[in-house]
């Protein structure tokens, strides 16, 4: 049996499977997901889960069965392309012929002195735990500070702000408004919703160091009892790792069938995978949709087209709370409660379509 190798259970990988089962693969392939979890997570959700306003079994969705689909568990920790083999930390390995790496992204810390170990994350499901028991376990009156307002750092202070009405939460914000690049009057519908929910936003922050109870803005020594890093992220380790040619990021190249520029067994889709475009589950799973398109045209023994249809991202969601929104879809922008239905319908349609049990 050929062995298809489905490296990391996010959204990218989630949509191969979609795709290929039941029955869409050569009955000579047989495909194995590995993952550390035992369950694909929904990390759009994470600021939720760290807030404590959604439950863990809420954001998983069970990895589908079939015949000839295996599920290993365990964290990998090497990926050998010259042996073709995927290596675990349990001992276990699992050889490949083709492989796809959907492992996603850790923080990057940007070498900010104490900020990885003074820190809390929402970058994996295990680490937005700890948040929660952190945040939620909070004496009344603490402050949070939350580094960098991109779309997970505004979801996840308006969220504990709902949670938490009792905490102090600063926000501090790189650009001189909250999100920028996009049209002003959402930036001035999310900052509205600051002020009015009584969340500092501090512009123009350059965080040069975290203290176990301090933050430094420039500057400033400011007072907090916890920290959230929410400032960028990178390759997890193992794709770092990988002696192939990188982006600044550290994320490999890519062709335009989205393998290795030297190996065209080995695909990278996600937030691990070099792109102009913003790393979002989106672009993984229309990443994923090419891959598949690939792996169909070599199965059919056919040839590949020169190009692929270029992938267009359709616009982005975001949350102020479970009540209010914003959603930037072709130009135009929707705020309130209305956009705010349409991001959990959104997920609603999500789970409906993933979760086989
Ligand atoms: C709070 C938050 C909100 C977001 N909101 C949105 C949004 O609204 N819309 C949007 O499009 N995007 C959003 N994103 C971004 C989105 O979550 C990512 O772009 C998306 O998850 C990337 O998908 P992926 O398939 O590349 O990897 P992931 O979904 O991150 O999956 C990677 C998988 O690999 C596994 N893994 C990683 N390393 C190892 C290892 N060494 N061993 C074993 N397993 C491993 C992980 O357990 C995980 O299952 C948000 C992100 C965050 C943090």
């Amino acid at each position: 049996m050929r062995k298809l190798v489905l490296l990391g259970g996010g959204y990218g990988n989630m949509r191969i499977l979609l795709r290929l089962l039941p029955n869409n693969f050569p009955k000579d392939t047989k495909i194995i997901i590995i993952d550390r979890t035992s369950h694909h997570s929904l990390k759009t959700e994470f600021y939720a889960l760290a807030a404590g306003t959604t439950t863990d079994k809420h954001i998983r969705v069970s990895f589908p069965e079939h015949e000839r689909l295996e599920a290993v568990y365990g964290e990998i920790t090497k990926i050998d392309r010259k042996e073709k083999v995927v290596y675990l930390d349990n001992g276990k390995k699992v050889e490949y012929d083709d492989l796809v790496i959907g492992l996603g992204c850790e923080d990057d810390y940007h070498n900010v002195p104490g900020a990885e170990e003074n820190s809390y994350s929402i970058q994996t499901i295990a680490k937005s735990r700890t948040t929660f028991e952190t945040l939620c376990g909070l004496p009344p009156g603490s402050v949070v500070g939350i580094v960098g307002a991109g779309l997970s750092g505004i979801e996840l202070a308006s969220e504990l702000r709902e949670s938490r009405s009792d905490l102090k939460i600063k926000l501090f914000d790189r650009s001189p408004r909250i999100l920028r690049a996009f049209p002003e009057k959402l930036s001035n519908y999310v900052k509205d919703w600051f002020v009015k929910n009584d969340v500092d936003v501090i512009a123009e922050s350059n965080i040069t160091m975290v203290e176990p109870t301090k933050l430094h803005n420039h500057d400033q020594v400011i007072d907090v009892d916890a920290v959230v890093w929410t400032a960028g992220v990178k390759p997890v380790k193992v794709v770092r790792d990988m002696d192939v040619e990188q982006d600044k990021k550290g994320r490999p190249l890519i062709t335009e069938h989205y393998h290795l520029l030297d190996d065209e067994n080995v695909f990278v889709i996600g937030d691990c995978a070099a792109s102009d475009l913003p790393a979002t589950a989106q672009l993984a799973e229309e990443q994923a949709e090419r891959v598949v398109k690939v792996l169909k045209y070599r199965w059919n023994n056919e040839p590949l087209p020169e190009k692929l249809p270029p992938i267009k991202l359709k616009g982005f969601m975001g949350s102020l709370g479970k009540k209010q929104g914003f959603v930037h879809l072709a130009d135009t922008t929707v705020t309130g409660r209305i956009a705010r239905l349409m991001k959990s319908g959104l997920l609603w349609m999500y789970k409906w379509q993933n979760d086989s049990q």
